[in-house]
């Protein structure tokens, strides 16, 4: 037998296998139940909703021999005939290709005739909207005084393109997008059917990436087992063959963002592209994260409308509270013009690029968000002691100097001593707490503890992290931070943290503190 598509081979047969069109299926099966069967339907929504799947289920129900409960029994003569489409009751027309009055007209002609088996012809008119004005004039007609036996049930994608007086003749239902939970769950049941092995994160991955749509996510398990026939679908699996990326890239994006890192995105974008990833995902998928990111932010109880995990849920949150609304608007405003201007691109790179630019420079954009991002930028500054702007306006050279003073070199502290190093380390979310927010959300990686002479350590797992440390600016934030804090002069040193070293030091964790073992050489400091 030659290969059967899944969405073909796992097309729902009764009413009861339709996922996430209850409100449908339900008033379907009620009307066959009651025998109250209308003349004409029109099914509208979105692409892969299961409108030709449930007209076909009508057809089925409304000649069944022996319908159970409003669904079509399946193995009955007339079932049978429909399943197979030997059936001459069900008679499908796709618009696309068959849009004249002609083929209309040849409708019209064939309704006189009652069916010669079964009780019900039903007619299905997928993708209605594409007949000409003239079709639809004919069809009107029939639709009008349609026979006893006859019914239509006109799909479509587009129903604002179909006349009012069409309208005012059908039954209409709307299908929705299908949730992801539904998407998941039918896709579990074919999984298991075919005895697949895949990861739930991969299911959950490729019914989010169906957007609402049963078909493209049968399509895409379809895609996605054909790379690794009698293997184990993962998710690091799935992601290269739809060429998606973790998200754990786009955290590491989002901060390098905030941090206004030009060179870092452009960096991290070469490596998404040397993995061989498909651009335009990645930025429909980056777009994605900021909306939950943004969601996280604005609403009371974000896990009962995002669709993450509850690790994945602690961690936006956890960004979330690293970004202001405003700014975040501002990403994800940039980042949607960006989507649609790819689609058409070739130089997608490029534009890509273009984006980071305008996301770590705001002073490039004139528009509202833009002016509030940079409020933002000096705002921080501000609360850092850094000056706004060098070079005060108002300082007047020669007469009365006296009355501005000159700005300040930077008092001398004394260095610290051991004591002060223990007083950072104990009070080390204090002193941090006036950092920027891509400087504190770095620091959440860091393991604090004393290096001895008037020097803390930070101890790093990840070699991003460290790095950002280690460019001369921001050490120095940290350390004016820290100095000021405790006025004393005070050093940081970085390192990796190699995997299983427990050193001395602490674990910043996002909310409490651990000390564990912190050792302080000279701890009998005489001062
Ligand atoms: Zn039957």
């Amino acid at each position: 037998m030659s290969y059967q598509a899944l969405y073909r081979k796992w097309r729902p047969r009764t009413f009861d296998d339709v996922k996430g069109q209850d409100h449908i299926v339900t008033t379907l099966k009620n009307q066959i139940r009651l025998n109250r069967i209308g003349h004409a339907y029109l099914f509208c929504g979105t692409r892969g909703t299961g409108k030709t799947s449930v007209a076909k289920i009508f057809a089925k129900s409304v000649n069944c021999l022996d319908p159970k409960d409003g669904n079509p029994c399946g193995e009955c003569a007339m079932c049978r005939a429909i399943q197979d489409q030997s059936s001459m009751n069900v008679i499908e027309i796709d618009a696309a290709s068959n849009n004249g009055v002609d083929n209309i007209r040849e409708i019209r002609e064939e309704v006189a005739y009652s069916p010669t088996e079964g009780r019900y012809k039903v007619y299905i008119i997928d993708e209605v909207h594409m007949l000409s004005m003239g079709a639809f004039n004919a069809l009107l007609k029939t639709l009008e005084e349609p026979p006893e036996y006859v019914i239509f049930i006109l799909a479509t994608t587009e129903v604002h393109k179909i006349p009012v007086t069409i309208l005012s003749r059908c039954q209409r239902y709307d299908f929705r997008r299908i949730s992801v939970e539904d998407l998941s769950e039918r896709l579990r049941e074919v999984i298991e059917k075919e005895g697949m092995d895949v990861e739930e994160r991969a299911v959950r991955y490729i019914a989010r990436s169906a957007d609402g749509g049963m078909r493209d996510a049968l399509s895409l398990l379809d895609q996605c087992a054909a790379f690794y026939i009698g293997e184990k679908l993962t998710y690091d699996r799935v992601l290269e063959i739809l060429g998606a990326v973790d998200t754990e890239i786009f955290s590491r994006l989002l901060r390098l963002v905030a941090g206004n890192d030009i060179t870092g995105c452009v960096r991290l974008l070469e490596e998404v592209i040397g993995q061989g990833r498909e651009l335009g995902q990645f930025v429909t998928d980056f777009t994605w994260y900021m909306r939950n990111l943004m969601l996280a932010q604005t609403t009371d109880h974000p896990e009962d409308i995002l669709d993450v995990s509850t690790e994945n849920l602690a961690r936006l949150s956890e960004e979330a509270g690293m970004i202001r609304p405003e700014v975040l608007m501002r990403y994800i405003r940039v980042f949607s013009e960006l989507s649609g201007q790819m689609r058409y691109s070739t130089q997608k790179r490029v534009l890509l690029e273009l984006a980071f630019v305008k996301l770590c420079r705001p002073q490039m954009e004139r528009n509202y968000e833009s002016v509030l991002n940079r409020l933002d930028v000096i705002e921080r500054k501000l609360e850092q002691g850094v000056p706004a702007a060098s070079g005060a306006p108002f300082r007047q050279r020669g007469g009365n100097e006296e009355s501005l003073p000159e700005a300040e070199p930077e008092p001398a502290l004394s260095p610290a001593q051991a004591k002060d190093v223990k007083k950072v380390v104990d009070g080390w979310q204090e002193m941090i707490s006036e950092l920027d927010a891509s400087a504190m959300f770095m620091l959440k990686d860091a393991r604090v503890s004393a290096a001895g002479e008037g020097q803390i350590l930070l101890a790093f797992t990840k070699e991003m992290n460290k790095g950002y440390f280690d460019q001369e600016a921001h050490k120095k934030a940290v350390e004016q931070a820290i100095s000021q804090r405790v006025g004393k002069q005070v050093g940081i040193v970085t390192q990796i943290l190699k995997e299983g070293d427990r050193r001395s030091g602490l674990f910043i964790d996002p909310n409490k503190i651990h000390l564990e073992n912190v050792e302080f050489e000279d701890e009998d400091d005489p001062f």
